[in-house]
Formats: C-alpha cells, structure tokens, sequence
C-alpha cells in the first residue's frame, strides 16, 4: 500500500509531493497527461506564491526566467493611469510579482521532483474513488488499476474526480467571462517606440472590456496579454475547440478590440494586430461551488487547489491558493503520519486545516471576485465613468497596497500554531 498517492501533477501535486518529501513522507504522482504535454500561457505568481516556491528552494531559479516587477498600472480606456497597485514589494513582501510561462513553472516543479527521486506516474488518468476504508482509500484509474494509498489527495484541477466523492453534485459553472492570451514580441511593436501612454505592466480598463498587458521573460521583451471577455457558456466540448480553433480567438479579440469607437489605446489595437494567431490560448472562467469540507468522511482523501476551490483567474491568487494548500497540507500530513500520532485525533487536526484555509480562501474569493466585476464591459458610459472612480478613488484611499496586504504577506508556516 502506497503512504500517499497524489492524482495530478499540476502546481499543487508537485508541490504538496516535494513538501513530503522535506518531511521523508513517501508518495506517488499520478498524472493523466505525458510529460512532454505543453500548456501554453502565462501566470502571475504573488509575493504569497513565491513565498511556498522560495521554502522549497525552488523560486530563485523561477526568478531568473520571468519577469519581475512590482507595480501593476490600473488605467483607463484613454490610457489615464488611475492608481497603481503593489503586485509585489521586496521592501514590504521579501518578493517582487513574477510573471512567467506557466509551462516552464511546471518544468522546474518536475525537474526537482525528478531530482529527489519522486515517482511520477504519466499517463494514468483516475476516474474515481473505489472505496474508503478505516485506514486507507482506494482509487481506480482508466486502465483499470486499482491503487490504495493510507492518503490520497486530489489535486487534479477543476475537473476532479474524486471531489465528487467527498461532495456530490459539486459541478464547476461557467461565470460568463473567458480569457484570451496572447504573445507578441516588443520589436515587432511601432507604438512602443511612440508615446503609447501605457505604464507596463498594465491593467486598461475599457468601457468594453479589460485587458492586461505584462511582460512574461526576464529582458521584458515578451509582451503577453489577457483580454477579459463575456461569453454564453460552450459547454466542456466545445471550450476545448475554442481554444484548438485560434482563427476564431483572433476574431474574437478583432471584433472587440479594434473598432476606434470602442476606444481602446493604440498599443492595444497593436498588440491585437500583429499576434502570431499560434500564439492565442483561451479559458472560460470556472467556478466550484463552496464546499463546506475538503475531506472525505474518513479523513483518508482530500481536494486542494482548484479541485476544491476553483478561484477565477481575475486576482491573479489560483495558483498561489494551490501552493498554500499544498505546504499547509503537508504539516498536516507530516503529523498525522508521526509515529507518535493518535489516530483518534486525525478528525480534529483535519479540520483545524479546514478552518483555517476555508478561512483564507473565502476572503481570496471575496477579492477576487470583485476585481472580475471591474473587468467586464459597461452597458453604460455613466457606469463606466462610476466604475473608474471607484477605482481611483480605492488607490487614493488605500494606496499602492491596495487592501491586498493580508494576501500577499501570508505565510503557510503559519498554519503551524492553527495546528497547535
Ligand atoms: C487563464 C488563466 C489565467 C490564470 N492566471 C493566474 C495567475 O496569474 N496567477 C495565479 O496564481 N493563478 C492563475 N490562474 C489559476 C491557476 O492556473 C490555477 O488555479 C492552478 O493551475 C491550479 O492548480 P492545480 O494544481 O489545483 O490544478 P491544475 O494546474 O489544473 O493541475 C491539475 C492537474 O491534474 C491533472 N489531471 C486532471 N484530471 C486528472 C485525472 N482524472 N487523473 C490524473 N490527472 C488528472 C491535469 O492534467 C493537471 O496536470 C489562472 C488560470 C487561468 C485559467
């Protein structure tokens, strides 16, 4: 029987993998892709995401192949910056924001796993939970394999198999906005040369839509960006076409963007223009309702990341929520399975982590979910004109930390007292 199994090998399975390892906790990854299966786009990882990274050893080779920065320009259709927020501080955090390929996020994750010997199953695709025993659980994948483990934990995306398990009729929803991410080279851009009127990295808030412009490599070069867009709902088959189907993205992002009355900058009708159409990737926004546990009756299977808390990309916290999970986990887990520990306790400590994270995460919605509002289009120019005084008006009263304090400072070691 395995110690502990972990299904998918995303940003929180390595992860919560290499934290065991630290404590000498043996575990298996279990990852229905193959490893040379590329996913395209860019992330932003907060102070709070760099912080788990930097406890594994692993951020100052992350920092040398993306792009730091600190402050993130919030501006308006005409270019206008309305305030600036500190997207990471070494002065106040330890940690500048990186932007970065979220591929080559997942490569170093893989490459230190490798490098500690940690076994990663490629190819096994669970499709459920078999049975949860007193002191084990069971899980099944496509092949028909059947493997038990004293702990599994789901960290296999919105998707989830086993989330279904613990809580049923959990489905993820659509929440009406879809990204579209796209890369051009600074060099291939004339209106970088010109006054543009853009502070980058930037957030352009226009009365039809948003749309942010970051670099993503170290030199600054690479200019990515994600456009926020409302959608009907596709439906899972159908997203996954969309985003095979780059003609239509581009299409999507033309009609939008391009169009002088709808009055976006001329560095973004650049950037819209000159993309490499191979570039273009694209996601819905998905939620999962909230779930009151993230554990099994048992104790014995747990969800983490986006498997139990699906945040929408618009606070730039899904990857930073799944690292946190995946090193508070840890402790959990390290605990549990000392030698010393009494079983009768698992329910209590189990819990303890419950609180705590359910805690965190609400409020991470909460913000998040709030600047996604900001990000749609207005139906009006009299609620545009609102939307961007609430937006000076939040800089002027809470400047540059932009009541994002809380979130950026965390620390998973904290967890540690909760635990106590
Ligand atoms: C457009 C977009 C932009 C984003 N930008 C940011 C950002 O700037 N900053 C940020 O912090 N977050 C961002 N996020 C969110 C972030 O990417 C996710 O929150 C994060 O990837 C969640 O990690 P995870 O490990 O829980 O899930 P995932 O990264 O989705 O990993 C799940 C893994 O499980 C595997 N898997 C799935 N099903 C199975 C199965 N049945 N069996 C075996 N394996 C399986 C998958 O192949 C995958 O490898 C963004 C998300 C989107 C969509």
């Amino acid at each position: 029987m395995l110690t502990v199994a972990i299904i998918g090998s995303g940003m929180a399975g390595p992860v919560l993998a290499l934290f065991l390892h630290k404590h000498s906790i043996p575990c298996v990854l279990f990852e229905l892709r193959n490893p040379n299966s590329q996913q395209g786009g860019n992330i932003a990882l907060a102070p709070n995401a760099l912080r788990v990274l930097d406890h594994l050893g692993i951020y100052d080779r992350l920092r040398l192949r993306g792009y730091n920065y600190d402050e993130l320009a919030f501006a308006n259709g005409s270019g206008l910056v309305l305030g600036k927020l500190w997207n990471g501080s070494q002065k106040l955090y330890n940690f500048a924001a990186l932007r970065i390929h979220r591929s080559i996020v997942k490569e170093e994750l893989i490459r230190e796993c490798e490098k500690k010997g940690i076994e990663i199953r490629w190819g096994k695709k669970c499709t459920g939970v078999e049975e949860e025993r007193e002191g084990s659980a069971v899980i099944r994948f496509e092949d028909g394999e059947s493997v038990e483990a004293q702990f599994v934990v789901a960290a296999d995306g919105i998707h989830s198999k086993i989330r279904p398990f613990i809580f049923p009729g959990s489905d993820p929803t659509f929440s009406g906005l879809m990204g579209v991410m796209g890369t051009v080279m600074a060099e291939d851009l004339k209106s970088l040369g010109e006054k543009h009127g853009l502070d980058l990295p930037c957030m352009v808030f226009g009365e039809r839509g948003s749309f942010a412009i970051m670099p993503a490599n170290f030199s600054g070069n690479e200019l990515g960006y994600f456009a926020t867009l409302e959608a009907e709902d596709r439906g899972r088959e159908g997203w996954q076409k969309l985003e095979k189907n780059q003609q239509e993205l581009k299409e999507m992002l033309n009609e939008r963007f391009l169009p002088e009355e709808n009055g976006f900058p001329a560095l973004v009708q650049e950037l819209v223009e000159k993309t490499p159409t191979e570039t273009l990737t694209s996601w819905p926004f998905m939620s999962v309702p909230h779930l009151d546990s993230w554990s099994s009756p048992k104790k014995r299977l747990f969800v983490i990341g986006d498997a139990a808390h699906a945040i929408p990309p618009t606070g730039g916290q899904g990857a930073a929520m799944a690292f946190e999970d995946a090193e508070t986990l840890a402790y959990v887990l390290a605990r549990v399975l000392a030698s010393d520990f009494n079983a009768n306790n698992l329910p209590d400590i189990v819990s303890k982590w419950e609180h705590h994270r359910h805690a965190r995460i609400v409020k991470v919605i909460d913000f998040t979910t709030k600047n996604g509002d900001l990000r749609k289009s207005s139906p009006h120019y009299y609620e545009h004109a609102a939307k961007e005084w609430v937006i000076w008006a939040t800089f002027k009263w809470m400047g540059p930390e932009g009541g994002a304090h809380w979130m950026y400072a965390y620390n998973a070691e904290s967890v540690l007292g909760a635990l106590a």
